[in-house]
């Protein structure tokens, strides 16, 4: 079972919430042609570790927001606000830290 940190509510469980897609994936315009279209929809970067997902809290306040997720893990390293400032992965604040 996953807890996820709602940035409004505070940690709940897994169950309370939807995953969505990677996070941060911008719609192109209109005009773009196919090939564009497609890869907005279907392509993925897939990464094997830390990413940015996007979940809503669909129990509890409705709110859609992004989550710092370890993706071979499931290890959960934060959540922030949609329009917030994007926070450091947590292997790039190892890196700050040590640095
Ligand atoms: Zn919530």
């Amino acid at each position: 079972m996953l807890y996820i940190p709602c940035p409004w509510c505070g940690e709940r469980e897994e169950l309370e919430f939807h995953y969505h897609d990677e996070g941060h994936i911008v719609r192109p315009d209109v005009s773009v042609g196919d090939g564009e279209w497609s890869s907005y929809l279907y392509e993925r970067e897939n990464v094997e570790g830390w990413q940015r997902d996007l979940w809503s809290h669909d129990a509890g306040c409705r709110r859609y927001f992004y989550v710092l997720r370890h993706s071979v893990t499931d290890e959960i390293g934060g959540a922030y606000k949609v329009g917030e400032k994007l926070p450091p992965l947590p292997v790039e604040a190892e890196r700050e830290m040590g640095s």
